[in-house]
């Protein structure tokens, strides 16, 4: 048995009661072990089994008042992760689905992620079982103050850094931000993702989408080809799907659809994404009142999207929302691009069998870093006291992405998987995290 599936059984016994953690571990350290071969050193220093361990988790109760006075009960958390190369980063999200288990594969993988980034930033997740969805603006606020009551204890400029993730956008930032400030009676760069009139970043809300079609756009180099001219089919409906749109449509691509819960879009002239950023952002709509407003379109009640003729696939919206059977779809009807904009949206056979039949796959943890790099220029930006503007963090979000391209492309040649992404973006990104805990002791 090697090193990565010893470590991996121990951890299948401990912590059987949360699959998806143990799905993260088991997809990042089936890849690692050309890694661990060529440095014998990490197994006698324990990294694997380190590294499968959060440094540290919180988990407390919100208490919180609704509109009728009915007082309501949720569960928050903070899961920090690893601090080898930075102050732990990452994302809260506020979905019902929310538990310890999703929390942590989201820390894990986000550790990785933000190795790629070549920016110093550890891995950490957080978020609650809140469903921010029909709530009423006052109850958001009295949820992300009692949220941050107990949260403001374990964060910092230096220590912490949470941001958004899904449910969690600039109105609930900002009612953290504020919460934080009373309570500390400091302003510190402490969340990112922050308004633009209090030290947040232009781009920042862009990024994820944008560094994902950047991303995208190396990858078709590779292939000699460009994405003037292709068609795209897109799941979500949130930041990263409506920024991944744009500059999608803006390269010259032709997006036929997006998603939400309840089904998804097709619309074969384009989808168009001033609408569909009215319908999301400001109306806080379905996506059926897009539909309502543009004739070209149809909406496809309890589908996804993957069934659609289409060259490149970002599955945008959440986790394991593309399956085998949407993989074969995909392939049978011509698409030879898939990049995860959400985290670990392609289930594990899906992804095997894509590569298998010559899909170039990009995984989440590369192609949607994007996010977070601006989040960590936010970061330089807030300590700096100082604010760059569009273009010049646009052209830095371009070059991260095309570093975290070369650093995948050249990890995968060096341990013998030339051209597998998985692989790349797995082993670059702990080879660096790996590193730093070995500099660091025990
Ligand atoms: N939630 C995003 C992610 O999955 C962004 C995190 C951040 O900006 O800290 O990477």
């Amino acid at each position: 048995m090697t090193y990565s599936e010893r470590v991996l059984r121990e951890l299948e016994e401990r912590y059987a009661n949360e699959p998806e953690f143990i799905e993260a571990a088991d997809r990042v350290l089936g890849t690692l072990q050309p890694a661990l071969d060529a440095h014998p050193e990490y197994e006698r220093a324990a990294i694997l089994e380190r590294l499968v361990e959060p440094e540290r988790v919180v988990i407390f109760r919100v208490p919180w008042v609704d509109e009728a006075g009915a007082v309501q009960v949720n569960r928050g958390y903070r899961v920090e992760f690893n601090s080898a190369i930075g102050p732990y980063k990452g994302g809260l999200r506020l979905h019902p689905s929310v538990n310890l288990s999703i929390l942590k594969f989201l820390g894990f993988e986000q550790t990785f992620k933000n190795s790629l980034t070549t920016l110093p930033m550890g891995g950490g997740k957080g978020g609650s079982d809140f469903d921010p969805k029909g709530k009423s603006d006052r109850e958001v606020m009295a949820f992300c103050q009692s949220f941050m009551c107990e949260l403001y204890r374990h964060i910092g400029p230096n220590t912490d850094i949470p941001a958004g993730d899904i449910g969690v956008g600039a109105r609930e930032i900002g009612y953290l931000f504020g919460q934080y400030k009373r309570l500390r009676n400091e302003w510190s760069g402490v969340l990112t993702g922050k308004g633009l009139s209090f030290g947040g970043s232009l781009a920042r809300t862009e990024a994820t989408g944008y560094g994902a079609v950047y991303f995208l756009s190396h990858m078709m180099a590779e292939r000699g080809e460009k994405l003037a001219g292709k068609t795209l089919a897109l799941s979500g409906s949130g930041n990263v799907a409506i920024y991944a749109a744009q500059k999608a449509s803006e390269l010259g691509g032709r997006v036929v659809t997006v998603s939400d819960s309840s089904g998804y879009v097709f619309d074969p002239e384009g989808i168009d994404v001033a609408l569909l950023k009215d319908v999301k952002e400001v109306r806080r709509a379905r996506l059926s009142e897009y539909v309502a407003a543009r004739p070209s379109a149809v909406y496809h009640e309890g589908e996804r999207p993957w069934a659609e003729a289409c060259d490149v696939a970002m599955p945008c919206a959440t986790q394991n929302e593309l399956l085998l059977d949407d993989a074969r779809a995909l392939v049978r009807n011509g698409c030879s691009y898939v990049v995860e904009g959400a985290n670990m949206p392609t289930a594990p056979e899906a992804i095997d069998y894509l590569i298998d039949e010559g899909v170039s796959f990009a995984p989440g943890k590369a192609a949607n870093a994007g996010g977070v790099a601006v989040s960590g220029l936010e970061m330089s930006q807030n300590a700096g006291h100082l604010s760059w503007t569009f273009d010049e963090v646009d052209e830095k979000l371009e070059d991260i992405m095309a570093d975290i391209y070369a650093s995948a492309s050249a990890a995968a040649k060096t341990y013998g998987h030339e051209g597998n992404l998985v692989f790349g973006a797995n082993i670059a990104g702990f080879l660096k995290v790996a590193d730093a805990m070995m500099a660091q002791g025990v």
